[in-house]
Protein backbone atom coordinates (compact mmCIF):
# COMPACT_ATOMS: atom_id res chain seq x y z
CA UNK A 1 0.00 0.00 0.00
CA UNK A 2 3.29 2.12 0.22
CA UNK A 3 3.29 3.43 -3.37
CA UNK A 4 0.02 5.04 -3.19
CA UNK A 5 0.95 7.15 0.20
CA UNK A 6 2.58 10.82 -0.89
CA UNK A 7 5.88 11.70 0.84
CA UNK A 8 4.59 14.60 1.64
CA UNK A 9 0.79 16.56 1.91
CA UNK A 10 0.34 20.08 1.31
CA UNK A 11 -3.52 21.71 1.31
CA UNK A 12 -2.12 23.63 -2.27
CA UNK A 13 1.00 24.43 -4.18
CA UNK A 14 1.11 27.57 -2.55
CA UNK A 15 1.69 26.20 1.18
CA UNK A 16 4.78 23.86 0.05
CA UNK A 17 8.01 24.67 1.80
CA UNK A 18 9.88 24.77 -1.21
CA UNK A 19 12.99 25.91 0.56
CA UNK A 20 12.83 22.54 2.53
CA UNK A 21 12.67 20.54 -0.63
CA UNK A 22 15.38 22.56 -1.75
CA UNK A 23 17.26 21.65 1.66
CA UNK A 24 16.49 18.16 0.97
CA UNK A 25 18.41 17.99 -2.41
CA UNK A 26 15.23 18.38 -4.90
CA UNK A 27 16.36 19.95 -7.92
CA UNK A 28 13.41 19.40 -10.26
CA UNK A 29 10.21 20.01 -9.80
CA UNK A 30 7.31 18.62 -11.85
CA UNK A 31 4.27 19.92 -11.52
CA UNK A 32 0.79 18.31 -12.65
CA UNK A 33 -1.53 20.91 -14.59
CA UNK A 34 -5.36 20.21 -14.29
CA UNK A 35 -6.53 20.58 -10.98
CA UNK A 36 -2.53 20.99 -9.57
CA UNK A 37 -1.78 25.02 -11.24
CA UNK A 38 -5.35 25.91 -12.54
CA UNK A 39 -9.05 24.25 -12.59
CA UNK A 40 -9.09 22.27 -16.07
CA UNK A 41 -11.36 25.26 -17.56
CA UNK A 42 -8.72 27.58 -17.03
CA UNK A 43 -6.70 28.32 -20.44
CA UNK A 44 -3.94 30.13 -19.23
CA UNK A 45 -1.98 30.41 -16.27
CA UNK A 46 -2.95 32.80 -13.32
CA UNK A 47 -0.72 35.60 -11.71
CA UNK A 48 -0.60 33.55 -8.64
CA UNK A 49 0.79 31.05 -10.58
CA UNK A 50 3.67 33.15 -12.58
CA UNK A 51 4.56 34.92 -8.76
CA UNK A 52 5.45 31.14 -7.95
CA UNK A 53 7.23 29.79 -10.94
CA UNK A 54 8.92 33.37 -10.94
CA UNK A 55 10.08 32.73 -7.10
CA UNK A 56 10.92 28.62 -8.05
CA UNK A 57 12.96 29.69 -10.53
CA UNK A 58 14.98 32.22 -8.26
CA UNK A 59 15.92 29.23 -5.80
CA UNK A 60 17.03 27.46 -8.54
CA UNK A 61 14.80 24.54 -9.45
CA UNK A 62 14.09 23.12 -13.26
CA UNK A 63 10.35 23.52 -13.12
CA UNK A 64 8.24 21.29 -15.54
CA UNK A 65 5.38 20.81 -16.21
CA UNK A 66 4.25 17.38 -16.53
CA UNK A 67 0.58 16.63 -17.50
CA UNK A 68 -1.33 13.85 -19.31
CA UNK A 69 -2.77 16.86 -21.48
CA UNK A 70 -1.73 17.52 -24.83
CA UNK A 71 0.46 19.62 -26.59
CA UNK A 72 -2.69 22.24 -27.29
CA UNK A 73 -3.56 22.60 -23.57
CA UNK A 74 0.11 22.78 -22.28
CA UNK A 75 1.55 25.57 -24.84
CA UNK A 76 -0.03 28.48 -23.05
CA UNK A 77 1.30 27.34 -19.92
CA UNK A 78 4.57 26.80 -20.92
CA UNK A 79 4.91 30.22 -22.89
CA UNK A 80 3.19 31.93 -19.98
CA UNK A 81 5.15 30.72 -17.42
CA UNK A 82 8.12 30.36 -19.42
CA UNK A 83 9.15 26.52 -18.75
CA UNK A 84 9.65 23.30 -20.27
CA UNK A 85 6.59 21.13 -20.83
CA UNK A 86 6.18 16.86 -21.00
CA UNK A 87 2.88 16.44 -22.79
CA UNK A 88 0.82 13.27 -23.02
CA UNK A 89 2.63 11.56 -19.94
CA UNK A 90 0.39 8.82 -19.70
CA UNK A 91 0.94 9.11 -15.78
CA UNK A 92 1.30 6.28 -13.47
CA UNK A 93 3.51 5.06 -16.61
CA UNK A 94 7.06 5.29 -15.91
CA UNK A 95 8.30 6.05 -18.93
CA UNK A 96 7.76 9.94 -19.19
CA UNK A 97 9.50 9.89 -16.05
CA UNK A 98 12.49 8.08 -17.04
CA UNK A 99 12.98 10.10 -19.69
CA UNK A 100 13.30 13.63 -17.71
CA UNK A 101 15.65 11.67 -15.27
CA UNK A 102 17.43 10.68 -18.40
CA UNK A 103 17.06 13.92 -20.48
CA UNK A 104 17.31 16.50 -17.91
CA UNK A 105 20.42 14.10 -15.97
CA UNK A 106 18.94 14.54 -12.86
CA UNK A 107 18.75 11.61 -9.97
CA UNK A 108 15.86 9.86 -8.56
CA UNK A 109 16.69 11.91 -5.19
CA UNK A 110 16.90 15.12 -6.70
CA UNK A 111 13.41 15.59 -8.24
CA UNK A 112 9.68 15.80 -6.80
CA UNK A 113 6.52 15.56 -8.83
CA UNK A 114 3.44 17.75 -7.43
CA UNK A 115 -0.15 16.73 -8.34
CA UNK A 116 -4.10 16.25 -7.03
CA UNK A 117 -4.08 12.48 -8.16
CA UNK A 118 -2.83 9.39 -6.05
CA UNK A 119 -3.47 6.99 -8.95
CA UNK A 120 -1.79 9.22 -11.55
CA UNK A 121 0.90 11.73 -10.02
CA UNK A 122 1.34 9.93 -6.72
CA UNK A 123 1.73 6.14 -7.71
CA UNK A 124 3.74 7.31 -10.83
CA UNK A 125 6.09 8.92 -9.09
CA UNK A 126 6.32 6.06 -5.96
CA UNK A 127 6.92 3.56 -8.81
CA UNK A 128 10.26 5.17 -9.86
CA UNK A 129 11.24 6.75 -6.72
CA UNK A 130 11.67 10.25 -6.88
CA UNK A 131 9.51 12.81 -3.89
CA UNK A 132 5.68 12.69 -4.04
CA UNK A 133 3.64 15.75 -3.54
CA UNK A 134 0.00 15.39 -2.97
CA UNK A 135 -2.35 18.67 -3.09
CA UNK A 136 -5.86 18.52 -2.54
CA UNK A 137 -7.69 19.49 -6.47
CA UNK A 138 -7.84 23.30 -6.34
CA UNK A 139 -11.94 22.56 -8.00
CA UNK A 140 -14.62 19.85 -7.20
CA UNK A 141 -14.79 19.64 -10.99
CA UNK A 142 -12.93 17.13 -12.98
CA UNK A 143 -12.64 15.92 -16.57
CA UNK A 144 -14.79 12.30 -17.56
CA UNK A 145 -12.34 10.12 -16.99
CA UNK A 146 -10.76 11.90 -13.80
CA UNK A 147 -14.02 11.26 -12.08
CA UNK A 148 -13.69 8.07 -12.59
CA UNK A 149 -10.46 8.06 -11.08
CA UNK A 150 -11.70 10.24 -8.35
CA UNK A 151 -13.99 8.20 -7.30
CA UNK A 152 -11.29 5.06 -7.07
CA UNK A 153 -9.27 7.30 -5.18
CA UNK A 154 -11.75 8.07 -2.35
CA UNK A 155 -12.28 4.40 -1.95
CA UNK A 156 -8.70 4.52 -1.71
CA UNK A 157 -8.58 6.91 0.79
CA UNK A 158 -10.76 5.30 3.23
CA UNK A 159 -8.59 2.24 2.75
CA UNK A 160 -5.79 4.00 3.73
CA UNK A 161 -7.14 5.59 6.94
CA UNK A 162 -8.25 2.30 8.25
CA UNK A 163 -4.87 1.14 8.11
CA UNK A 164 -3.16 4.88 9.31
CA UNK A 165 -1.09 5.58 6.22
CA UNK A 166 -2.81 8.85 4.76
CA UNK A 167 -5.75 10.79 6.18
CA UNK A 168 -7.29 13.76 3.96
CA UNK A 169 -6.46 17.22 5.53
CA UNK A 170 -3.60 15.80 7.76
CA UNK A 171 -0.96 17.96 5.98
CA UNK A 172 2.75 16.79 6.72
CA UNK A 173 5.94 17.19 4.66
MG1 LIG B 1 -4.44 16.83 -11.99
Amino acid sequence: MEKYVPDIYKKSIYTINYEKLKARGIKCLLFDLDNTLVPYTDKVPSKKNKELFKKLKELGFKVIIFSNSGKKRLTPFKEGLDVDCCFRCFKPSPKKFNYVLEHYKFNESQVAIIGDQILTDIIGGNNVGITTILINPISKKDLIFTKFNRYRENKLIKKLSKLDLFYKGRYYD
